[in-house]
């Protein structure tokens, strides 16, 4: 490719999503999908609001490259890669998507996915502490509430919190959520709300990690709109 030739938006050769896929580990087809995401999103820019990830690029290719995502370095593209947290927003708001069939088929989560599994291969190393235990926000969720009340009075102690950031990399500051005592799914169970699947019902509600875990009264208040309105519904078990 010429230097002064746009990046072309269609999928390259490097295109893979599975991970059982021998293409899927090739760094050199990742580096192609990265840049044709990276040219995609620049000029969208619409997931600037969800993470830390899309404002890092963007600065990057505009303050640090002239526009030229191609001159992004190994370095910059790493912390817009380590931005993310998975949370699936821009894969949800993204109208590129393999989901909408579109030509595209971007998916910047999986493109994610795909850099942080290589990275983890090449390097031999093992996800951080801190990465596993924000992976697995069901099971933090549970280890709270069976603390009774422990965990959010910890979370606010000053000298728990300088221990936490040096062992799990959580900087002291950062205002975390209180844990609710009942997750919503056992809120939805006890209430009736989840039904077998031979019930035909117009909405099903998959509540987020925060609602399972923190903030239970949100998807309350979705299925009180929803009988409100005379919608029939049903929650996940
Ligand atoms: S992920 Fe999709 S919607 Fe978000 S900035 Fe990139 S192209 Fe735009
Ligand atoms: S999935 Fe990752 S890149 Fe996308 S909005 Fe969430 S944190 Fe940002």
């Amino acid at each position: 490719m010429s230097e002064n030739k746009n990046v072309s938006y269609s999928p390259t050769d490097g295109l893979c999503y599975d991970p059982n896929d021998e293409l899927y580990w090739q760094q050199e087809s990742l580096n192609k999908e990265l840049e044709r995401a990276f040219e995609i999103c620049h000029g969208c820019r619409m997931c600037f609001k969800y993470c830390d990830s899309f404002p890092d690029l963007f600065r990057f290719i505009d303050e640090n490259h002239d526009g030229d995502v191609r001159k992004l370095t190994a370095q910059e593209t790493d912390q817009v890669m380590s931005s993310c947290f998975q949370c699936k927003l821009c894969e949800v708001q993204c109208p590129y998507t393999p989901r909408d069939s579109h030509e595209y088929q971007l998916d910047f989560p999986k493109l994610v996915h795909r850099y942080q599994a290589q990275k983890f291969r090449k390097n031999g190393s093992q996800p951080s502490l801190r990465d596993k235990l924000l992976s697995e926000p069901d099971q933090a969720g549970a280890l709270a509430r069976a603390s009774l009340g422990t965990a959010n009075l910890m979370n606010r102690n000053k000298a728990h919190r300088w221990f936490m950031e040096k062992m799990v990399g959580i900087h002291r500051d950062k205002l975390l959520p209180d844990f609710a005592a009942k997750s919503f799914s056992s809120i939805a169970k006890s209430k009736g709300w989840t039904k077998d699947s031979s019930q035909k019902v117009e909405v099903v509600l998959f509540q987020t990690c925060f609602v399972e875990n923190n903030e239970p009264n949100i998807g309350e208040d979705a299925i009180f709109i929803l009988e409100q309105n005379q919608v029939s519904y049903a929650c996940v078990d």
